[in-house]
């Protein structure tokens, strides 16, 4: 009988450290071996889900098919092992909680005292075994740091399952700093992550040490000899140029092989082949691409953050690559447009711009100024989600002349409603029920044969995932089409609008869904694809 083996990832001394890089890199070593691979992000925070989290907050929002909105990491682990989770594959506190609650409200305990413990790590055990059962591997990453007040419950659970004989294997990540005034890599703030790891009854296996440089033997001594793990057992994780370069690495260490091992596994090398072969080509790619993302939520402080639109920037990475091009990422913020639209000739310096998904009033007319610019100068467009809908706002007021269009989300009375509120979710904003409450995950939408949509696709029938409460207008889509947009996709009953272009145009080209999150890093989603060619043939 197959029994599922758990490998848990554990962070420490502080976070950001890419753990979530680690994990699935792990699991792509574990896939090579023709495993299957179930990770599972758990989330010490009360929020039941990611959804309600300002992205500057939080990063990303990730969508996964089933209409889960969850932790960016679960985009990692999708884009490294090409697989397609589900909402269970995040777990948070107020998840555990919630449940253990509803519970005990319908009398599942019997009369007995509901406690921290165990209850509550009763419940992360029977959530995480219930991901377990179709799965040879599992892997856990725990959030947060080592230390931490709020992953303890979490940590328990997972103490008490190799107590309980789970077959399981812990990694420890850490940081190692190298401060500039000595010049020396430092393994203290590490040894000082595994004593609070051990603090909670769990001695790691294996400690991955994560630096701006390569651990040296000297260290590698000190971190086995401190920390009690086999020296083979300390893997070494410098920066990288790409992240896709982390499963060659650890390859390199024999990781997967040591992990094996543990499990009393045997580990064929070489099959990395065909991913170390395609990554190491990267490097080697001399065009250079210059893409633009008109955005919003960069900054926090004085510090720039990426995080928010993370799988648009590897998507737009795998469609650059399958160009054999390496694209550089302007960051353009909208409300600079709108503080001085002379700014909007920056729009001339970059091969093509992608306005991404958002939500609220604020960046919004530099983003439609930017949209403007992009049509009237044929720059190539792609626009996602509310860079469809603002698309849609900017073609029914500067070419089809309805002055006073806009999206009922930031213009409540708008003249023209071209984009309106979905019905379903009306009642939902009136009863102040935000969370996952979207147009959320995998929808169908048929594509128009002849339509450079259907083309980029080669398919009549597609599904992609959303989370958007507005909607094309019906009632304009009849003036819309008359002046020249072509709405190239709609959902099967033809109610939703879900693709559109500009013929004539050398690509403009917006959705209403979020095609960034099944990009692949050997398989492009196919509209970044079209985009990217489009800025190439301008270089
Ligand atoms: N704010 C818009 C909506 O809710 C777009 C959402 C998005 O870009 N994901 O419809």
């Amino acid at each position: 009988m197959r029994r599922t083996k758990w490998v848990v990832v554990t962070g420490g001394v502080l976070s950001g450290l890419g753990k979530g890089v680690v994990t699935s890199s792990i699991g792509r070593l574990i896939k090579s071996q023709g495993f299957s691979v179930s990770p599972v992000k758990i989330d010490p925070y009360i929020n039941l889900d990611a959804g309600t989290m300002r992205p500057t907050e939080h990063g990303e929002v990730f969508v996964t098919d089933d209409g889960g909105e969850t932790d960016q990491d679960l985009g990692n682990y999708e884009r490294f092992l090409d697989v397609s989770l589900s909402k269970l594959n995040n777990i948070t506190t107020g998840q555990v909680y919630q449940k253990v609650i509803s519970d005990e409200r319908n009398l599942k305990y019997d009369g007995k005292c509901v406690e921290v413990i165990p209850h509550i790590p009763q419940e992360v055990k029977r959530r995480l075994k219930l991901i377990g059962k179709n799965s040879d591997f599992v892997l856990v990453e725990v959030g947060g740091t080592i230390g931490d007040y709020q992953n303890v419950l979490f940590l328990e659970a997972l103490r008490t399952m190799r107590l309980e004989g789970e077959p399981m294997v812990f990694i420890h990540v850490a940081y190692l700093p190298i401060p500039k005034n000595i010049g020396e890599m430092k393994t203290k703030p590490a040894q000082h992550s595994v004593r609070a790891l051990n603090e909670q009854g769990i001695q790691p296996d294996f400690i991955v040490a994560r630096s701006e440089q390569p651990l040296d033997e000297v260290r590698r001594e000190k971190l086995s000899l401190f920390c009690n793990v086999k020296r083979n057992n300390v893997i070494s994780n410098p920066d990288l140029k790409s992240i896709y370069e982390v499963p060659i690495v650890y390859e390199k260490q024999n990781f997967g092989e040591l992990i094996f091992n543990r499990f009393g596994l045997k580990y064929k090398k070489g099959k990395l082949v065909s991913w170390a072969n395609y990554v190491n080509k990267i490097p080697l790619f001399r065009k250079k691409l210059r893409i633009g993302v008109v955005g919003k939520y960069f900054d926090i402080g004085n510090f720039v953050l990426q995080d928010s639109y993370i799988s648009v920037i590897e998507a737009i990475k795998h469609a650059s690559w399958h160009s054999k091009a390496q694209a550089e990422i302007i960051w353009l913020n909208s409300k600079e447009f709108e503080k001085n639209p002379l700014k909007l000739s920056a729009l001339n310096n970059v091969h093509g711009v992608i306005v991404p998904g958002g939500f609220g009033k604020s960046g919004t007319e530099g983003k439609i100024l930017a949209i403007q610019y992009l049509r009237e100068h044929n720059i190539p467009f792609l626009g996602l989600c509310f860079g469809m809908q603002l698309a849609v706002v900017e073609f029914a007021r500067n070419v089809c002349n309805l002055k006073g269009a806009h999206t009922v989300e930031i213009e409540p009375n708008a003249k023209h409603p071209v984009i309106d509120i979905l019905p379903e979710q009306k009642k939902l904003l009136a009863d102040n029920n935000y969370g996952a409450t979207m147009r959320l995950g995998s929808w169908p939408a048929t594509l128009k044969k002849g339509t450079k949509v259907h083309s980029l696709y080669k398919k009549d029938l597609v599904n992609e995932r959303h989370r958007h409460r507005y909607e094309v207008n019906p009632e304009y889509i009849k003036i819309l089409e008359d002046n020249g947009l072509l709405f190239s996709g709609q959902s099967p009953d033809r109610k939703l609008m879900e693709f559109m272009e500009l013929p004539g145009h050398i690509f403009f080209i917006a959705t209403q869904a979020h095609p960034e999150f099944k990009s692949r890093i050997m398989k492009p989603a196919p509209l970044f694809d079209g985009f990217v060619k489009a800025c190439a043939s301008r270089l």
